[in-house]
């Protein structure tokens, strides 16, 4: 048996366990810390990601946490000397609505009280200030949100949306980064700490004075503490130690393919769809998946929050469509298996938005790809950072659909945790904590669970 002694290992290399491995060295240069990974670093969800960012959510504490991990993803940008390829062009989602009251009730309460300068109108009964999405530097953005709510406006500055297109709510914090260039960056820096690395499966874990963490190849590594950051596999490796986390993993797809038709302006900001919809299908069509159980659903009203943008930068000319209808918990695999009709039902949903998409109806390029990954996630949709019932056992995981964006804070939270130093007013509320408080937890249901 193969035994390294270590002061930290550190379970899983996506980017939850590379970010954690990273902010760790970083803060506590002498630490030991050991980085265990069963295939390839960042080869699993963390592949799959759309690598879309953005600081609005409908609760100030995942605002907060979000907002602090862009400003963490600023700094790696200025200290990689833009390596992460981090842009701004915001999120733009969009309603066929007038009436956007809940969404701006949400958003006054999200950015706090002080938010008058940072939720800008353009009414028709308004000054224009507008500020078009023009650059894509993250340096150029405004801060805060445009709420477009003039026609003419709208189409001046969004040609290729639907004229059905009433409201638009532009997030301006928001935009796309090279998650895979991230990633390597702070591997890089931890590998020059003197950080290791293992490539080897976790078997089984145990625990006495300290952690035994049994690996395939007849190695282990023995621990003062554990962090276990598997992504859709953290229930499983809790297990171990006898720890029920309350997640599930969802499965989400996406396509990308190259754009040959121009359907989509290089310039967009990724775009969603908010509305509700009927899938845009013909009478003979809708006809025939009526009449067919496994099919009938796609002829009923589906969710909204379609996704469409623009991928690899203004020269580039692929396009990433993404819709995350699905709801069905799953037994996470390592090769999930896809759904193949995915692609055209994202590709009729998204056209509903952009319109030009159509011209792809049946002829979507052969290069396509279609993807996907599992959303790991707790009821409420928060992560779950920070110390569990095992003294020394760690989690940092249910990351759902954000964990590209929270790598960096969820990094720098656990690291606290480690090292026991003074935690940020949003720790307990990110952590299993939250759960001793059903007062709390019952609150939450309240919210929308910020799901885009
Ligand atoms: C389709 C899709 C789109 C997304 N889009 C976005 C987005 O636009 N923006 C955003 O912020 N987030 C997005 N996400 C979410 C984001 O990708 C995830 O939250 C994030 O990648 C999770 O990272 P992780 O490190 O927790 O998990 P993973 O990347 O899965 O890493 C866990 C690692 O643990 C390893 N592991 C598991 N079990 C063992 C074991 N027994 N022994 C050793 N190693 C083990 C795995 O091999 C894996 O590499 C998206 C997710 C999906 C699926």
């Amino acid at each position: 048996m193969k035994s390294f002694n270590t002061e930290v290992a550190i379970l899983g290399g996506g980017i939850i366990g590379i970010a954690t491995a990273y902010y760790l060295k970083k803060r506590s240069p002498s630490c030991k810390v050991t980085l265990v990974e069963q295939n390839q670093f960042m080869a699993f969800t963390s592949a799959q990601s759309g690598e879309n960012y953005r600081n609005w959510w409908p609760h100030q504490t995942m605002k907060a946490f979000t907002e602090h991990s862009i400003k963490l993803m600023e700094d790696i940008a200025i200290e990689s000397n833009e390596r992460i390829n981090m842009t701004r062009r915001g999120y733009v989602l969009t309603t066929r609505n007038d009436d956007i009251n809940g969404i701006i009730k949400e958003l006054e309460y999200s950015y706090g009280p002080d938010n008058n300068h940072l939720i800008r109108h353009h009414g028709h009964t308004h000054i224009n200030t507008y500020q078009p999405p023009h650059s894509e530097r993250w340096q150029d953005a405004p801060k805060g949100v445009d709420v477009l709510q003039d026609k003419q406006l709208i189409q001046e500055v969004f040609p290729n949306f639907s004229p059905e297109i009433r409201s638009i709510i532009h997030i301006r914090q928001a935009g796309m980064l090279d998650s895979l260039q991230m990633a390597t960056f702070m591997l890089d820096k931890f590998r020059a700490l003197g950080g290791e690395r293992i490539l080897a499966k976790v078997t089984s874990i145990e625990k006495q004075q300290k952690f035994t963490v049994y690996l395939t190849d007849k190695q282990q590594v023995i621990a003062d503490k554990v962090v276990n950051a598997c992504g859709p596999f953290v229930a499983e490796i809790a297990q171990m130690l006898d720890i029920k986390l309350p997640v599930k993993n969802i499965l989400q797809q996406k396509i990308a393919f190259p754009d040959v038709k121009k359907a989509i302006p290089r310039v967009q900001p990724f775009s969603i769809d908010l509305d509700e919809q009927y899938l845009d299908w013909d009478k003979d069509e809708r006809q025939l998946l009526a009449a067919d159980d496994e099919f009938k659903w796609l002829t009923d009203k589906l969710p909204g929050s379609i996704h469409c943008r623009p991928e690899g930068g203004d020269k580039g000319n692929w396009i990433k469509l993404g819709w995350a209808f699905n709801e069905q918990e799953a037994k996470a695999i390592m090769q999930p298996q896809l759904d193949e009709h995915y692609p055209d039902i994202v590709l009729r949903g998204a056209a509903k938005l952009n319109p030009a998409l159509k011209s792809y109806y049946g002829q979507l390029p052969r290069n396509t790809v279609h993807y996907g990954g599992y959303y790991t996630t707790t009821e409420e949709n928060w992560p779950l950072i920070g110390e569990t019932e095992v003294e020394g056992f760690y989690i940092n995981g249910a990351m759902s659909g954000f964990g590209t964006m929270a790598a960096c804070a969820a990094g720098e939270l656990c690291t606290q945790w480690l090292l026991q130093e003074e935690l940020p007013e949003y720790a307990d509320e990110l952590s299993l904590k939250r759960y001793n408080n059903p007062d709390f937890i019952k609150q939450l249901k309240k919210y929308d669970k910020g799901i885009l």
